[in-house]
């Protein structure tokens, strides 16, 4: 199998659906590079927050949004997200990080800046990425277009064990309830909203592992390849 520079696999689906941990996982099998969209989103938001930016003012989103240098460097095989030159990788992974990113990534001026970025990094290299416009909007030419779900009880018992093994307390009904509520932010909005590709392949996660599912994504990588 011949793999040439510029080969895209695309990943979206909602939250929690185990996209993350699937694209990483693909992407060191393949040699690819992960790159990781919400992690970007999720920096943005952090920013207009600590700059007490109203996230019901969408002028005041678009001016600040040009003030955030968002960069992504890749350290010891990590994506490391920077903002205005500081590592942000682990004050993006709150919750509250997330909903401020869903807030924040309805804004038109956001997503220009963020997908110039993400389709830079495509363009360069071999890339696993994960979101929720990757497959419709970032990389329509994408080689491969996987769209991963899971039901919602399922998604909020996972984020449940991550956050507790890390030992943040949390609530299990408060997750769902948080995830459902991002869902519907993201798949009803105007700008790119989450949606299937025509052309991706539907892969719910609810009774697989992550060994499962990180194999059928090899396993169409390659197909496509051969
Ligand atoms: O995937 P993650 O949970 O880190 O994404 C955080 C938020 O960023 C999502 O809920 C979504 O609103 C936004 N996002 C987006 N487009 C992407 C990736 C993330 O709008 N490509």
């Amino acid at each position: 199998m011949v793999i040439s520079m510029g080969y895209n696999i695309a990943i979206d689906g909602p939250a929690g659906a185990g996209k993350s941990t699937i694209a990483k996982r693909a992407a060191k099998a393949l040699g690819f590079i992960y790159v990781d969209t919400g992690a970007m989103y999720r920096a943005m938001g952090i920013f207009l927050m600590r700059e007490g930016v109203d996230m019901a003012d969408a002028a005041a989103i678009s001016a600040k949004c040009r003030e955030a240098d968002i960069t992504i460097r890749y350290e010891n095989g990590e994506q490391v997200v920077y903002l205005n030159g500081e590592n942000v990788n682990g004050v993006i992974r709150s919750e509250q990080a997330g909903t401020m990113a869903s807030l924040t990534s309805q804004n038109p001026d956001v997503r220009k800046k963020l997908v110039e970025l993400q389709q830079k990094l495509a363009a360069d290299a071999d890339v696993v990425m994960d979101g929720r416009d990757i497959g419709t909007c970032v990389l329509p030419n994408a080689q491969v277009k996987v769209y991963l779900t899971a039901g919602s009880k399922v998604r909020a018992m996972r984020r449940y064990n991550e956050l507790t093994a890390k030992g943040e307390a949390c609530d299990i009904d408060i997750i769902e309830k948080d995830i459902i509520e991002r869902d519907h932010q993201d798949m009803t909005r105007e700008i790119s909203p989450l949606r299937q590709a025509e052309d991706a392949v539907l892969i719910d996660s609810s009774d697989m592992t992550i060994e499962e599912v990180a194999a059928q994504i090899i396993a169409l990588a390659k197909k496509q390849a051969d």
